[in-house]
């Protein structure tokens, strides 16, 4: 038999290319496809823009019966199904947004064996009225997307996500196949555990995103430092620059319009139409930049985002990954840049200490912290520690900016006893900008009033600048030398006894000239 003849009689291959006109699958899709098509569960671990639809809309066609979807996105389950009916599949949803005449003319064509695909918004499919109703339909697989959403520590948790696992129980015979972009061993682990995927065969694509390349900058006018990285590479360009509060959403946007780019913002606190127009644009639009919380950008699939910038530290490395994964999805060259400072790893710490949560949960956040600025902080390839996140090794891959400027380093053992020093002398109550003060004797009013000028290490640090001290400390706090408790106060762990003792050298990242990179021009 030919290799042509033989792809031809494959059921999965045929339907790629005579639904969807794609000549061929990509990495595991195919392997997926005939998995679940033969009854098989299945856990897909695929990065955004991977392909994860296919993997259950072809089985759906291939099986008898209609494949029910779970996702948790109203928008996006509009925009599959329009796509999907446009290529002549039986496709429709059922959420909130419908009229209830429209679904009840929906749960009929399902009894009817009328379609081959169902998009359900979870807190319908588990009621007890829509599972009976199941029941009496002829299910061809169940898809769960955007399965990380049963974990109750991920940023995405929703807890009807929960209730899935009556999937298994009630219809024991039916495959299921679990999707998502989240990888770390962690969430997988819940994913298996609450949906009852013991039995499911792992699919898990690499991760990496080679198009798209990997910055982190030392914050020091964040905003400036935004509009320099927007002219130098993304000049017109679509892009997201996601900032932690409302409120600095609607400044930056505003601020960014002023300076004569077109930005619009999102956040949860917009009404429903202000969103969607905003969303609308920047998805039709050329060259809009969304200025957005994290609320923006789930199920968004626009393929020419050239960039994803943020402004404030995401809440965790796998959200990092998400959230820069929606950059580049055509393929293209495209920047993930993030502005990261000092300030922002004390306002994390604190949020986590200050936080109401059980302690378990404390400890999983600190270790996300941790990770997060391990990432930050990184003297190495940017890609490979954030690979190495998801369980996979690779080579220093060339497109970061510490593969293509690698950092300078320095002997820092004796700056960093005096930083020691002081915070140890001042009572380890103080931030960081108080210690640097002292550390290049600075007699601000608040020095003056504890009477640190006194200090043996007063002004001991005057030859070092002060973005190399903030460097500094906040190296000494991402590996452990420095903590911070619960006010931002910096304060010694044991790990920096042997440097205290002069015990142990130190090298440590100079601080980069951020203005190197500046345009010649300011147009202020
Ligand atoms: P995910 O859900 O993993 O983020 P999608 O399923 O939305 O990714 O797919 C991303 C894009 O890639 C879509 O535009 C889709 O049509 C396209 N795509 C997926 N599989 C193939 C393939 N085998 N050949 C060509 N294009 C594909
Ligand atoms: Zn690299």
């Amino acid at each position: 038999m030919s290799a042509s003849t033989e792809s031809a009689s494959s059921p999965a291959l045929s339907t790629l290319r005579r639904v969807f006109g794609y000549p061929a699958f990509r990495g595991e899709q195919q392997a997926i496809v005939e998995h679940v098509s033969e009854g098989g569960d299945a856990l897909v671990l695929m990065p955004t823009g991977g392909g994860k639809s296919l993997c259950y809309q072809i089985p759906s066609l291939i099986r008898s019966g209609c494949g029910i979807v779970v996702s948790p996105l109203i928008a996006l389950m509009q925009d599959q199904v329009s796509a999907l009916k446009l290529l002549g599949v039986r496709a429709a949803f059922l959420n909130s947004t419908l009229p209830p005449e429209h679904a009840s003319v929906i749960e009929r064509e399902l009894l009817e064996g009328e379609l081959d695909l169902l998009y359900v918004a979870p807190e319908r499919l588990t009621t007890p009225r829509f599972l009976q109703l199941l029941a009496q339909a002829k299910i061809a697989l169940f898809a769960i997307d955007e399965a990380h959403c049963v974990s109750q520590w991920g940023h995405d948790f929703r807890p009807d996500y929960i209730q899935l696992s009556v999937l298994h129980e009630r219809f024991p015979g039916i495959p299921r196949i679990a999707l998502t972009a989240t990888a770390d061993q962690a969430t997988r682990g819940e994913i298996v555990e609450r949906l009852a995927l013991q039995q499911a065969r792992v699919f898990l694509a690499s991760f990496d995103r080679p198009n798209i390349r990997y910055t982190v900058v030392e914050k020091d006018n964040p905003r400036r430092q935004l509009l320099r990285f927007i002219r130098a590479s993304h000049d017109g360009d679509s892009g997201i620059v996601y900032c932690l509060s409302r409120k600095k959403v609607e400044e930056t946007a505003k601020w960014l319009r002023e300076q004569g780019l077109s930005a619009l913002p999102y956040h949860a606190g917009f009404d429903a139409a202000t969103r969607e127009a905003h969303q609308t644009k920047f998805i039709r639009g050329d060259g809009i930049i969304m200025v957005a919380t994290i609320a923006f950008g789930m199920g968004i699939d626009k393929p020419d985002v050239r960039f994803v910038a943020h402004l404030d530290l995401p809440k965790s490395l796998e959200a990092y990954y998400q959230e820069t994964g929606r950059a580049g999805r055509d393929g293209l060259p495209s920047n993930a840049w993030m502005a990261y400072g000092l300030q922002d790893m004390v306002l994390q710490r604190e949020m986590i200490e200050q936080s109401q949560a059980p302690d378990e949960i404390k400890r999983v956040e600190r270790q996300k912290l941790d990770a997060l600025l391990g990432y930050c902080e990184a003297p190495s390839c940017r890609r490979q520690v954030l690979l190495r996140y998801f369980g996979e090794d690779s080579e220093p891959c060339g497109n970061c900016d510490m593969c293509l400027s690698p950092p300078e380093t320095w002997d820092a053992a004796e700056a960093v006893q005096k930083a020691l020093s002081t915070i140890y002398r001042s009572g380890q109550r103080y931030g960081a900008g108080h210690i640097i003060d002292i550390l290049r004797g600075r007699e601000t009013p608040k020095v003056k009033e504890r009477g640190h000028e006194n200090l043996s290490t007063f002004g001991l640090g005057s030859a070092i600048g002060d973005a190399q001290w903030s460097s500094l400390l906040r190296q000494c706090v991402a590996t452990g030398l420095i903590g911070v408790n619960e006010h931002g106060g910096l304060i010694l762990l044991e790990a920096c006894r042997p440097v205290l003792r002069g015990e142990q050298g130190l090298q440590l990242r100079r601080v980069r000239d951020t203005h190197a990179a500046a345009p010649s021009v300011r147009r202020e």
